[in-house]
């Protein structure tokens, strides 16, 4: 059966490279990272090599400055929660409306324990009121927090220019960033920035699920969220998962090589899928618009038709996409980030997300076109708002 795996933002193949370079650390080279006889020394040199290789791919100016953690989630609690720890007199949090749930749940949570929250608006676009956002800020703003690229519109924030306009309005305030989405599809430099924090996670670039980290520039103060043995310098207790830190530096090291790959093949699949929907299906509406988007990914709107009935259809005939983001589907709530930029209720509940990898092909994408319009077609057959899709379709 045809399978056309269209969810690369929720989580992407483990790339064959990565399978082959951490196998060794689970059965020849299996030591603890920590311990001193040789058995060991492949494993921590490993551990050591990894770290470098982080560093490059984010411009880290110094290896020292990376975290292994377990997850995104993990990264973006430990640098939110360690930094509001360390700064108990301030009690202000700026953030956008249309995070991930790992930040936005969490923040809603610090708002229940007594945080001022100031949450910044998007536009239809779902471009950031960058005015807005810097109007806020004030002596007692702890944190800002600004993700690189959205998972379900892959809309790209400025974050450099962000963080450096924030620092200027008040220098104690840190910046973090959640670039999961960014990682392995646009470029990432955080040497010459002002971006104090920013977290990745493995799973969302051609490596397992259960691994992530967190740069934390050099002079940054984080508590840490987990408690207990010394490693990672005692920002983050429990022994080093060899296998899989090895296998999001090869996974990083691989994107890197493929950036460009992204920025072009990519963009032009995802680009000649957008247009085709567009074209061939009349009630299709792109819900964001913005110029500044990843490579991979498009979020298309299909009006007066139910977005989880689309995904069922398409799943019958092997195409993988998704509602709104992993982590709401079957909720049946509708996307919080389309919210947001205000997409009317008569394409909000029959949106998809379309996001792409370096190993999705031409074929696919035409099988993809070829298919869906009979698709909607069916549904639109079915659907309750015949006479505005009347209108829609004369
Ligand atoms: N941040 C963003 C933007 C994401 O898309 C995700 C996962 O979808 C996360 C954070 C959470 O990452 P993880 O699944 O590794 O916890």
């Amino acid at each position: 059966m045809t399978l056309v795996y269209l969810d690369n933002n929720a989580t992407t193949m483990v790339a064959p490279e990565v399978c082959e370079a951490m196998m060794p650390y689970f059965s020849e080279m299996y030591g603890n990272a920590s311990s001193i006889y040789d058995l060991a020394h492949s494993a921590n040199n490993a551990v050591k090599e990894s770290r470098e290789i982080i560093a490059d791919f984010l411009g880290a100016k110094d290896p020292k400055e990376i975290i292994f953690t377990s997850c995104g989630s993990e990264s973006a609690n430990m640098a939110i929660k360690g930094t509001l720890e360390v700064n108990k007199n301030k009690k202000h949090i700026i953030t956008t409306k249309i995070e991930h749930p790992c930040v936005l749940n969490l923040y809603k949570d610090l708002e229940k324990k007594g945080y001022r929250v100031s949450w910044i608006d998007v536009d239809s676009n779902g471009d950031l009121n960058i005015g807005q956002l810097l109007e806020e800020v004030c002596d007692d703003t702890a944190l800002v927090s600004v993700m690189m690229a959205n998972n379900e519109t892959g809309v790209i924030y400025p974050v450099d220019k962000i963080s450096e306009a924030v620092k200027m309005r008040n220098p104690e305030t840190k910046v973090f960033v959640d670039a999961v989405q960014a990682a392995g599809k646009i470029p990432i430099n955080v040497k010459d920035t002002k971006i104090d924090m920013l977290g990745i996670s493995g799973h969302k670039f051609h490596a397992p699920k259960g691994i992530g980290a967190l740069y934390v520039k050099t002079g940054t103060m984080i508590s840490p969220l987990i408690i207990g043995g010394h490693q990672e310098k005692g920002k983050r207790a429990g022994t080093e998962n060899v296998p899989y830190i090895v296998a999001m530096a090869t996974a990083a090291r691989l994107a890197k090589e493929a950036l460009n790959d992204e920025l072009t093949r990519v963009k032009a699949l995802r680009d000649k899928l957008e247009r085709g929907i567009l074209s061939s299906i009349k009630n299709s509406v792109l819900n964001s618009k913005s110029k500044n988007r990843v490579p991979n990914t498009t979020n298309i709107g299909f009006q007066y038709i139910e977005g989880e009935l689309i995904l069922l259809h398409m799943n019958d005939l092997g195409i993988c996409a998704s509602s709104g983001s992993a982590c709401t589907s079957g909720s049946l709530e509708p996307s919080h980030v389309l919210r947001a930029q205000g997409v009317p209720f008569t394409s909000l509940h029959g949106s998809i997300r379309f996001s792409l990898s370096r190993y999705t092909t031409e074929q696919e994408i035409d099988y993809t076109l070829e298919k869906l319009p009979a698709i909607i077609d069916k549904l639109v057959k079915i659907s309750p708002f015949q006479k505005e899709l009347n209108e829609i379709f004369k």
